[in-house]
């Protein structure tokens, strides 16, 4: 599933290849991806004529700012755009397609068909679902470290679920979330309102140079991502903890292990992100609690 930095690369390379082109004819071939207007019809419709001025990012949604319009597009599990001539074979499982008015067109592909489009007259898009609940952009000069513990210290859930929620903080999905707990030497598993400040700086750091590095970085692909252009993003080679169970820590030689937390898969060094369990609080003599094994 594409994160934040995928999304984020997605959004730069369909700037660049689609901005300023205008929209003779849209197509849906697969109904269930146009969310709103109800009826695929008027999404075709009120699209045709309209030019692209740019492509924003609000969460891991791509905002596609139109004249007069906006166009709001979640890739889900495995939706991809690419832009093609309009003599070009259309692969399988291409569900929209915008043609140009300069012989080419913009085709989403999904073949999981999760993904969605909603689209909007400009500004309604952020007062309504599904932008209208989105909490902090972790890379917007907003999230400071106070608005960040404003929002999410005084919690009592586990850090991980709370900071995989959309609804506090945007963009944060399973392989950042895991790598950058690593990095923050914390575990997932630890009571939001049990950390110490300076355990909130190094998670706060954590968050802000892992997703800034994978968006430098293009974004990881871990399993069948592509962006815009086709190119695979190069993160994955960088990732520290996800998917790298049983293999040995690149801080502290531990095996690397694989939990459930909060209903996913979890990877964590745990000799550099200790759980203080109650043996330890009962000062039993044993400084490291062992990982829980799922
Ligand atoms: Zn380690």
């Amino acid at each position: 599933m594409p994160e934040l930095p995928e999304v984020e690369t997605v959004r730069r390379t369909l700037n660049e290849l689609v901005g300023g082109k205008r929209i003779e004819r849209v197509t849906v071939s697969l109904p269930r991806i146009i969310q709103r207007p109800a009826e695929p019809e008027a999404f075709e419709a009120a699209l045709a004529g309209h030019t692209i001025q740019s492509v924003e990012r609000r969460g891991k949604f791509l905002r596609i700012l139109l004249d007069g319009l906006v166009l709001v597009s979640h890739l889900r599990m495995e939706g991809r755009y690419g832009v093609f001539r309009q003599d070009e074979p259309v692969e399988l499982h291409t569900h929209v397609r915008f043609r140009f008015d300069d012989g080419t067109e913009l085709r989403y592909k999904d073949v999981r068909q999760f993904g969605t489009m909603h689209l909007f007259a400009p500004g309604d898009d952020l007062t309504q679902a599904p932008l209208n609940k989105l909490g902090i952009e972790p890379l917007d000069d907003a999230f400071t470290l106070q608005a960040f513990k404003r929002e999410v210290a005084h919690r009592t859930t586990k850090i991980k679920p709370l900071l995989l929620n959309q609804s506090y903080i945007v963009g944060l999905g399973n392989i950042y979330v895991d790598e950058a707990l690593f990095t923050a030497g914390i575990h997932p598993e630890r009571e939001a309102s049990t950390l110490k400040a300076p355990e909130w700086a190094r998670l706060y750091d954590a968050i802000r140079e892992t997703l800034g590095r994978a968006v430098e970085a293009g974004g990881s692909s871990v399993k069948s991502y592509v962006n815009g252009q086709g190119e695979m993003g190069m993160f994955q080679h960088q990732l520290l903890v996800y998917g790298r169970e049983e293999e040995p820590c690149t801080r502290c030689g531990d095996k690397i292990v694989k939990t459930i937390v909060g209903g996913r898969g979890t990877h964590t060094c745990p000799a550099c992100q200790p759980l203080p369990g109650k043996r330890a609080k009962a000062k039993s003599g044993k400084a490291k609690a062992k990982p829980r094994v799922n």
